[in-house]
């Protein structure tokens, strides 16, 4: 049991690194000339303020991503982790890593009949630490709620609010 506690221990430390090292150097900051879809997500409870450019090709696929803006560390390397993770992808399966986020980090137990269940998180599992802190599972969910509003075309703006 101890070493179990031990290796989570590690784990954990490992997860608060990459987190710090996406927030220190953000994958894929900056504006994206010819983006196709975009969304600003907004978490005034934080101040976290972030835009989302996307360039999506004739077949569905997101050929480059991009964000912009600033915010608290989580929400920035929340950002950079989406970008890293979803370029080259269809936007389904996007969404599919949307959906799965969202679940794991809102602690909704998951549903087996949802393809998104099938997910394989990799590095997103990172994000998952932020479940201790109620408060700032927004700033880890913003970026996606962007995206999903992005790949929709529902709205240019997300509030968590
Ligand atoms: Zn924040």
């Amino acid at each position: 049991m101890i070493a179990q506690s031990q290796s989570q221990d590690e784990l954990r430390d490992l997860y608060r690194e990459l987190i710090l090292d996406h927030a220190r150097s953000p994958r894929h900051f900056g504006k994206l000339d010819g983006a196709t879809h975009s969304a600003e997500g907004i978490n005034p409870l934080c101040g976290d303020k972030l835009k989302i450019y996307f360039s999506i090709d004739a077949d569905g696929r997101i050929s480059d991503a991009k964000f912009e803006g600033s915010g608290c560390a989580i929400s920035v390397a929340s950002a950079s982790l989406l970008t890293d993770t979803i370029i080259g992808l269809k936007t389904e399966a996007a969404l599919n890593f949307f959906s799965a986020v969202i679940s794991r980090l809102s602690g909704r137990s998951e549903d087996g009949e949802q393809p998104f269940s099938k997910v394989d998180l990799g590095k997103l599992i990172a994000l998952e630490g932020v479940k201790e802190f109620p408060s700032r599972v927004k700033c880890a969910t913003l970026a996606w709620h962007a995206l999903n509003s992005a790949i929709r075309n529902e709205s240019d703006t997300v509030s968590t609010e």
